[in-house]
This record gives C-alpha cells, structure tokens and sequence, in this order.
C-alpha cells in the first residue's frame, strides 16, 4: 500500500491493518477474519439533554460491542468531540486484543458520546451521563458489558453511570469498572494505565541492559495515564524532560520535578507556564531528542509527516492508536522500536478486570496486593510479547497481536461463531 492510500485510512481500518498481518502469519481462517472486521453490536442513540441555559442538545452517542468470544463486552467510554462512530469502534477492536493479551476473560467494547465535557458544566455532563445509560443500558449487563472511564471521563461519572443503571435494573456495582473507592472501585484503578505503562517503560529497560537513571523521557498527555504515567516513572527513576497538555507543553533537558509540576497543575489547570522549563507546543514536544516518547493523548498524533522527524530511541504507546500505519511504517523503517499500545496501557482494564471480580465476590484486595497482581501480569506480558519477536523475528506490535489474535480466533472457533 502506498503512503497516499495509507494515509486515507479510518481508524478502524487503520487497526484491521495489524490484524491483516497477524491473519496472514498465523494463516488465521479467512472466516474469522471477516468476523473480526466488523463489530457484533453497534448501538447509535440520540441523547437529548437539557442544557444550564434551557435549550435542548441532541448529542449522539454510541456503543460498539466488538466481539465478545472470549467473555463480557468491556472497555471505555469516551466523551470526545472527535468521538465518532468509526474512532469507538476502532477502539472497540483494540480492547478485543488488549484483553486477550492480557489474557483476561472480555471481549472488546467501547462507547462515546461526541461532546466537549471541558465545555460543559458538572450538572450538563451528569445529565448527558445519565441519558446515556438510559439509552444505552439495555445492551450492557454485568455479565454482558462493563464499561468504565476512557478520554473525558472519570471515576465521577463511572459513579452516575452505576447510579443510572441500578434506579433503572437494580443496584449493580459491577456494571461497570473505574468507580470511587467509596462506591465499590478499587484501590489503585486511578494510577493503573500509568502503573503499567511505567513497568513496560522498566521492563525495557531490562529488555535493553539499560538503567531508567539514564534515560530522558517526553510524555504527551498529563490527563489520568499521562500524569499518572510521568509519576511512577519518575519514581522509578527515569529523568522526566517534557510534558504537555491540551493547552501548551514544558522542556526542561536537565529533568522536570513532577511533584511540583502537579502543585503547578493544580493552581493552573494545565503543566503549561511551570518554571524552570521551556514552553514547548504539543507539535515541539513529540519532536524534542529523548529515549523514550510517551503519547499518552490523543490518536493519530505521530503520522507519515512527522514521523521522520521523531528523535527518540523508542515510542512507547500509551494512548490508545497514537500511531497511523504509515508512520509506524515510517518509525519501522528508521529502526525506531515501538510498543504497543494494547500492551503498553492494558494496566487499566487489568485493574478494571480485577475491580469487577471483588464487586462479583463482595470482597476488597489492598492496594498492595492490588499493584503487585498488576505487576506480575504487566511483567509476564512483556516478557511473552518480547520473547514472540526472538521466537518470530517480528516487531512488538506484530508479535502482540500474534499472540492476542490466536486467543481471540480460538474462542471464536471452540464457540461455534464460524
Ligand atoms: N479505557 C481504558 C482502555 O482503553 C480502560 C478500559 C476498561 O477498563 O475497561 O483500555
């Protein structure tokens, strides 16, 4: 395919691409894959709310159920203006493989409501939130589909959306995934996207035979995996060297403090402005020479155009498609590793998984024992996906969408889909 066509591509086609190629290695049945390009359930509903100033906005909404062999429907809900129909079922299809790569017993699902949430008040996204279940409730179940928080979303509105769902079923606090503490969510599913995008971030440098102390990184994002991620990592010791966000970002070569940087964030609303660290723009900052890049924002943010100019040793996905196809091919031919995003940021629905498990069981782990059963599993992961590429001489994200898409064919097989 050349770069022209490449670049054309919708979301969704630009995932079927990876799952093309995994098809072709594994000599998948011609069947499965044709199951696999589109998604079991789409729902598309109009939800109608009643704004602070009186007037009615007809916001559209969607869940895509994508496929759902392995166990329950599970993934995100995105509040996004660019949430459209083919971005959630790209992402229903990436949380198909994200799953089983973790090997967790779910299928692959996504929702999203195309609105600005930053634009709104808490009452208008609460009643937006509510809409939406009720429109959309009759598809999900416990032992159907659990959404939980993605991109403009968070453990407040996971909160409404339980509320919504049991005036209307029933309590159910497993209905979805990402609540408070208080209500039944677990410790430590806030920092988990960032917990395993920072153990991926270490693993590899054991993969390497390099030390985090020595190593530069950019982190694009500073949302609940950006920050989170720019935390533990900095725990763990790697030199933090530019951050940004939706409204500017921040270069310091010489490392950036993050405790500080999340005092600044609190007074500012933004890591733009903190000193002592040249502004940067969000264009800059993917660009700035480090060791590892961290897009941990939007999709689609490093393409053919810019991913030549890409100065980094490694990219390490934790957004959900930060990459097009050309410019992972483009990446590729430079000899710049990538990891992939449904290992790299699988820490969340990981946590969500085990969060779903104490709800079905009435139980609660500590946060420790939280964090260590995350770990082990994040590690054994990236061990199996870097041990595929020795086995098959395949890059990262061919050899975890090897392994997913084996999983995924099998289940679809043994059940009889095909
Ligand atoms: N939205 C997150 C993701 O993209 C988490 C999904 C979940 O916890 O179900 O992986």
């Amino acid at each position: 395919m050349t770069t022209v066509e490449a670049a054309k591509l919708s979301p969704s086609e630009s995932v079927l691409q990876s799952v093309y190629a995994s098809a072709a290695r594994l000599k998948t049945s011609p069947e499965v894959v044709d199951l696999l390009k589109t998604s079991w359930r789409e729902v598309r509903a109009q939800i109608p709310v009643r704004m602070d100033n009186r007037k009615l906005h007809i916001f559209e909404g969607y869940r895509v159920q994508h496929n759902g062999a392995r166990g329950p429907y599970k993934g995100g809900i995105r509040f996004h203006p660019l949430a459209d129909i083919d971005e959630v079922r790209a992402l229903a299809m990436l949380m198909t493989y994200k799953c089983a790569l973790m090997d967790l017993p779910f299928g692959g699902a996504k929702g999203g409501v195309m609105c600005d949430p930053s634009r709104m008040s808490e009452t208008e996204v609460n009643r937006l939130t509510r809409a939406y279940v009720q429109h959309i409730g009759m598809v999900l179940g416990i032992n159907r589909d659990i959404p939980a928080p993605d991109m403009g979303t968070n453990a407040q509105t996971m909160a409404w959306m339980m509320d919504a769902y049991g005036q209307r079923y029933g309590y159910t606090p497993g209905i979805v995934t990402g609540k408070p503490v208080e209500l039944g969510g677990s410790y430590g599913r806030d920092q988990a996207t960032g917990r395993g995008v920072a153990t991926c971030m270490r693993e590899y440098t054991v993969h390497e035979k390099t030390n985090p102390r020595d190593l530069k990184v950019v982190i694009q994002g500073y949302g609940n995996v950006g920050s989170w991620t720019a935390r533990i990592a900095h725990q763990i010791g790697f030199t933090i060297i530019g951050l940004s966000d939706i409204k500017g970002g921040i270069y310091n070569p010489d490392g950036i403090d993050i405790a500080a940087v999340d005092k600044h964030f609190a007074v500012a609303g933004s890591v733009a402005g903190f000193e002592p660290a040249e502004p940067v723009t969000n264009e800059q900052l993917l660009e700035l020479p480090c060791d590892y890049l961290v897009p941990a924002a939007l999709g689609e943010v490093i393409h053919a155009e810019n991913a030549a100019r890409i100065k980094a040793r490694a990219v390490i996905e934790a957004a959900n498609h930060p990459i097009t196809p050309d410019g992972d091919a483009a990446l590729n031919a430079r000899g710049i590793p990538v990891l992939p995003d449904i290992m790299v940021n699988a820490g969340g629905v990981t946590v969500s998984y085990f969060e779903w498990t104490q709800n079905i069981q009435q139980f609660r782990w500590s946060l420790e024992e939280v964090n260590a059963e995350l770990e082990k599993r994040v590690v054994a992961t990236f061990h199996e996906v870097m041990g595929r590429t020795v086995r098959d001489g395949t890059l990262p994200r061919a050899a975890a969408f090897d392994i997913s898409l084996e999983r995924v064919a099998k289940a679809i097989t043994l059940r009889g889909f095909v």
